[in-house]
């Protein structure tokens, strides 16, 4: 099937042909002509299958016809993050770009003055957070009563955030005869009653999760003897340097780490900079932009921060610790190999980190082989070995290096600096990432526990863990 069959006009097509795209994808190729038609989707799809193409080109074709009318949006789309809704926007401009049509973006760190004169004036298409739409509603600023279709988008991760009780209250907002489109990777409980009650006939569609791990991502685990910060940065540093990175996505659980890590990358000499939901949306949205361009290779970043960003081309994802939940793992690593591409995704896994692993392996169905790294503790540091790894050993301007330089803008905003100091490559000859199988410097009990024969891939060491955790996972070394 080709974009020709959809029921597009010419000039979306270009569009789709400019951005490069040849074939649709299964969500797009389902939902395209379902939502032309006019009937209520729901799409129980995940990030990475196309989905946002299958409803924002209907929906431009739709719009191609009519006229925006003053603080009536006739569209409304609904993101959990501002990151999203900023996507979805970019996503508007890529395939409308043949069409004039009108948009406002409603998310924190935007000027409410702008949004509002736009809304006054009157859009097409309103994109939005929903307490962010919420606040101007409440301003007076906004009806809802002219929207004809409105998109709810990743909408488990909606009820993640604490907003279905702000989704209900804009679905009831808006007139019961708008067209609805649905989207969630999951059905908990909770979203199947919403749509129960919202949707009105709704056509289910199902796309298969890209998220059973892309065959294009090497994983591996590296095992460190404990799971304190020292510990884990020191690993962390180890796996980068010994890695030939382009550019990563660095995951922790908290907040509070990614700032930390990134600060203690930087202090290393790292080109880094953190992202998550409580930094200033200006600093974020600058960090994608210099992430994106490849000024900064390194983006240390939460869960929820990174979730459906659309960033084609990473070469590595490190998980500092391994997530929380299972799923979130397949979401991680679903940031590198995309399209296709070869991608590696490494998880520190510290003893305390063994039920995470065998959920992980759990939700997979596979093990996830073993690797080494020079560099990497091998046993629990000790308290003087822990102070000296946690500053590094020539800090920028005592070594007659210059001190690396703030970017401007950043202080007065009220953010973290960040400083950019060097890019991350190590030059595929000098990888220090050679063990033999297994390698020598293992401590004793990690090459104890290998329940099945390790095998040796040329510069590699690898060893699957089975479906019992090996003891150097389930309980924490002592100090030889
Ligand atoms: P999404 O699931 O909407 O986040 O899209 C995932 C990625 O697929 C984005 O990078 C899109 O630009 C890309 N994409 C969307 N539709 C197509 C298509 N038909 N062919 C190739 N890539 C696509």
């Amino acid at each position: 099937m080709s974009f020709d069959d959809l029921g597009l006009s010419a000039d979306l097509l270009q569009a789709v042909r400019e951005a490069g795209y040849t074939t649709p994808t299964p969500i797009q190729e389902k939902a395209i002509p379902l939502v032309l038609q006019g009937r209520d989707v729901l799409g129980i799809a995940q990030t990475g299958t196309g989905k946002t193409a299958s409803f924002t080109l209907p929906m431009i074709e739709i719009l191609s016809r009519g006229r925006a009318r003053a603080r009536m949006p006739r569209t409304l789309i609904l993101e959990p993050t501002r990151e999203l809704a900023a996507q979805v926007a970019e996503n508007f401009d890529k395939y409308g770009r043949n069409h004039k049509l009108t948009k406002a973006l409603l998310i924190g760190g935007v000027s409410f003055a702008d949004q509002e004169t736009l809304l006054t004036q009157g859009v097409d298409v309103l994109i939005a957070t929903p307490g962010r739409l919420l606040d101007h509603f409440e301003r007076g600023k906004l009806l809802l009563s002219g929207v004809q279709i409105m998109v709810v988008d990743e909408a488990d991760r909606m009820l993640d955030m604490g907003f279905i009780p702000d989704i209900e209250r804009i679905f009831k907002l808006t007139p019961f005869t708008r067209q609805t489109l649905f989207f969630s990777a999951t059905m908990p409980p909770e979203i199947q009653r919403i749509t129960e009650q919202f949707l009105q006939n709704p056509v289910q569609i199902e796309v298969s999760k890209p998220a059973t791990a892309s065959a294009t991502v090497t994983q591996r685990v590296v095992t460190i003897p404990s799971g304190d910060a020292v510990t884990r940065r020191a690993a962390l540093r180890a796996v980068i340097t010994g890695c030939t990175v382009k550019n990563a996505i660095i995951f922790c659980n908290r907040k509070t780490d990614v700032d930390i890590v990134a600060k203690s990358l930087i202090r290393h000499g790292f080109n880094a900079a953190p992202l998550h939901g409580d930094l200033d949306q200006r600093f974020r949205m600058q960090t994608l932009d210099r992430f994106k361009s490849g000024e900064v290779p390194i983006l240390v970043a939460s869960d929820v921060a990174a979730r459906g960003l659309d960033i084609t081309d990473v070469s590595h994802v490190f998980n500092y610790e391994p997530p929380r939940h299972a799923e979130d793992y397949v979401h991680r690593i679903g940031r590198t190999g995309r399209a296709g591409r070869a991608g590696a995704a490494f998880t520190l896994a510290a003893p305390e980190d063994g039920k995470s692993i065998a959920g992980i392996q759990k939700l997979l169905g596979y093990t996830i082989e073993a690797e080494a790294f020079a560099g990497v503790p091998e046993e629990r540091l000790s308290q003087d070995e822990r102070r000296s790894r946690s500053a590094p050993r020539s800090r920028p301007g005592r070594t007659g290096r210059p001190p690396p330089q703030r970017p401007e803008g950043i202080e007065e905003a009220g953010m973290t600096p960040i400083l950019a100091v060097e890019a991350v490559a190590a030059p595929a000859s000098s990888n220090p990432r050679k063990a033999a199988s297994p390698p020598r410097s293992w401590p004793a009990r990690q090459r104890e526990a290998q329940p099945a024969p390790s095998r040796n891939r040329g510069d590699r060491a690898v060893v699957g863990f089975g479906d019992e955790l090996p003891a150097f996972l389930a309980r924490p070394f002592t100090s030889a």
